[in-house]
């Protein structure tokens, strides 16, 4: 099916993670960013939790043949201009994610955002390491943080965690949040291009608080830039600004709330 592309036709942006119901993180948070950046949201569910900002308490998973049917009912239709994958609860919603996206015959941008964890403290997902690698080699840009790098590629320091990773994906944007003290918060890029490898450091102020789900929106927003046609470097700029707004807009649902809710305005 040939898509209808007129001017004022949105680009299409495919979020595929969890339902997260405060809208904190997950695909409504997803698409609430993608919406706000000016495209057009599809969202592909793996998992349902129950979760508010104190913790999630349980989860479930969607089964590979939910997941291959939700995605490729839409791929009849639609071609996505990037997608962001977030939260994969198990092996085998991992593998159905890469066997669908390897053997696409083209792959537009795609943003894979490890959730392992959650900033609660609740582990999110059984993939295994190997389950994930196989994920960031197809990926355009993948957004660990310190301790999902380590995780994923089960090395003991961080610049090997960084080497390993590189091998595997294009670029590797290391989030800086959860190991940054000060007033700053440093992210960096790794990207492997054809004159060798490139390194780049983006620097943010960092925001009083805890806020739920701005790796999410960070993710969600470079794919969105990444879609609207913006190279890699300005993609993740624009993002880090569009996330520093929605955390200055950020609110407490009740003033018993362990964390933030962005914004995405
Ligand atoms: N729940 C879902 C469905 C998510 O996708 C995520 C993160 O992307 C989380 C929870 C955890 O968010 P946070 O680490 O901000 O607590």
């Amino acid at each position: 099916m040939t898509p209808l592309a007129t001017l004022d036709t949105p680009r299409p942006v495919l979020v595929i993670g969890g339902l997260d119901p405060t809208t904190g993180a997950g695909i409504t948070a997803d698409c609430a960013a993608v919406v706000s950046l000016g495209a057009h949201p599809l969202a592909v569910l793996t998992a349902s939790t129950a979760q508010n900002t104190h913790a999630v308490t349980n989860s479930w998973p969607v089964t590979a043949t939910q997941l291959r049917e939700q995605i490729m009912t839409l791929l009849a239709e639609w071609q996505p201009a990037a997608i962001k994958i977030g939260l994969i609860p198990n092996s085998e919603t991992a593998s159905c994610l890469v066997d669908i996206f390897a053997s696409a015959n083209t792959l537009p941008p795609l943003v894979v955002d490890p959730v392992c964890v959650s900033s609660s403290g609740s582990v999110l997902s059984t993939a295994s390491k190997d389950d994930w690698m196989q994920l960031l080699q197809l990926s355009t840009v993948c957004t660990p943080n310190h301790r999902e790098a380590l995780h994923l590629s089960g090395a003991d320091t961080i610049s090997a965690a960084i080497a390993r990773l590189s091998e595997v994906a294009q670029a590797v944007l290391l989030t800086g949040t959860d190991s940054s003290s000060g007033d700053c918060i440093t992210h960096h890029l790794y990207r492997n291009t054809v004159s060798g490898s490139q390194s780049h450091e983006f620097v943010v102020q960092r925001q009083v608080g805890h806020y739920h789900g701005s790796g999410c929106a960070l993710a969600s927003a470079i794919a969105t830039h990444l879609a609207l046609g913006l190279e890699l470097e300005s993609a993740i700029s624009t993002a880090l600004a569009d996330v520093e707004r929605w955390m200055a807009l950020a609110f407490l649902p009740s003033t018993s709330s362990q964390q933030k809710i962005l914004r995405h305005q």
